[in-house]
């Protein structure tokens, strides 16, 4: 079953120009991404930098202050910001992150309207404050402009798909609700990536990269949040139709280095359990188990993000500041105090052994 579905990926083409890992975090994968919601926050915010990526988008998830005294957004203003700042984030990204399923859900409308979109903006604006987006024609329209810039920038899409918190309403996190999206002309260059597992439609993503050549996986938070018995079967799901070259590791990790510990302990433990059982079943033989291992562990993301040596000891490095960065606020939140920002992982590890709770 597994050796049949060897079928090679969409290659996309590589660009000419070295590009940096990333600027910013997703507000939820923890995947080198930046989340173009957070931009759209931080724009309708007036505040070019502070909500992208890690730094705001986890907190506020939606949430946007008011506009400046005296100023007025139109879907024009919104829509000229809210572009070029993508645009030139896209140099230095090797993704985005779309958390849609938070706000009105996955089932994205790819013809909206900017009427439709225009009238969105005004409602959210004068809904509540701080303002939230949630309009479903506003969050479908932000969608659709950020995947056109994505695929015109050569640069996959990561979707939030299935489990996260109680603001999310898990029916309309169902990645079935993508398909006219996936089925669309006008976006089918566009890499897409579902993200955690897609818990609990992990068979769904299987079928569905099955079926669509640019659509492709990757199993964060699933691992290591569930039990060890859901670890691996839930893998075992996403593993049931997909091609092996389209299916990448994640820790999902964020704020405290035990997020990355463990997701990279767990992740090494279920791949090796889940592959043993496909060579007893006779999917694999020991040489193709050995081999899809190492692509799914890291062969699969490397060519599809594209990420040479220097880059990912970039990305390392980010890793280790932006987990260093959280435990230090969280440091500060407990105990009231400031302290010194960790200088390394190792650091921050010994440092959060220290702490009594
Ligand atoms: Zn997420």
């Amino acid at each position: 079953m597994y050796v049949q579905r060897k079928s090679k990926v969409h290659q996309r083409k590589s660009k000419h120009i070295p590009r940096s890992p990333l600027c910013q975090y997703g507000s939820h994968g923890g995947t080198l991404v930046v989340d173009p919601f957070a931009v759209a926050v931080s724009i309708v915010g007036g505040t070019k930098g502070g909500a992208i990526g890690y730094g705001g988008s986890l907190l506020v998830a939606g949430m946007v202050p008011n506009p400046p005294d005296g100023m007025t957004w139109t879907l024009g203003e919104f829509t000229n910001l809210f572009l070029s700042t993508l645009k030139s984030l896209s140099k230095d990204v090797v993704g985005f992150k779309s958390i849609a399923a938070y706000h009105s859900g996955l089932n994205i409308n790819p013809l909206v309207t900017s009427e439709e979109a225009d009238d969105g903006l005004h409602k959210d604006l004068h809904a509540s404050v701080p303002i939230r987006i949630r309009n479903k024609s506003f969050v479908d329209y932000i969608f659709t402009c950020s995947l056109e810039v994505a695929a015109s920038s050569d640069l996959p899409m990561q979707i939030h798909i299935g489990f996260g918190d109680t603001d999310l309403d898990l029916r309309h996190a169902n990645l079935l609700h993508l398909q006219p999206i996936l089925e669309d002309d006008h976006f089918k260059n566009c890499h897409i990536v579902l993200l955690h597992t897609s818990y609990p439609y992990s068979k769904e993503a299987s079928y569905l990269s099955s079926v669509y050549p640019q659509v492709f996986l990757d199993f964060s938070l699933g691992i290591p949040k569930l039990s060890v018995y859901g670890m691996c079967s839930a893998i075992k799901e996403l593993l049931e139709l997909a091609p092996l070259n389209k299916v990448m590791f994640n820790t999902d990790g964020y704020a405290f280095p035990e997020t990355f510990y463990l997701g990279t302990k767990w992740a090494r433990e279920v791949i090796t359990s889940v592959l043993l059982d496909a060579c007893d079943g006779g999917d694999l033989s020991i040489q193709e188990a050995i081999e899809t291992t190492q692509k799914i562990l890291r062969g699969n993301a490397i060519n599809f993000y594209k990420l040479d040596e220097d880059t990912t000891q970039i990305m390392k490095s980010k890793v280790v500041n932006v987990a260093a960065d959280y435990h230090t606020q969280y440091l500060e939140m407990k105990e009231g105090t400031v302290h010194r920002l960790p200088k390394s992982l190792d650091e921050a590890v010994i440092a959060l052994k220290r702490m009594k709770f």
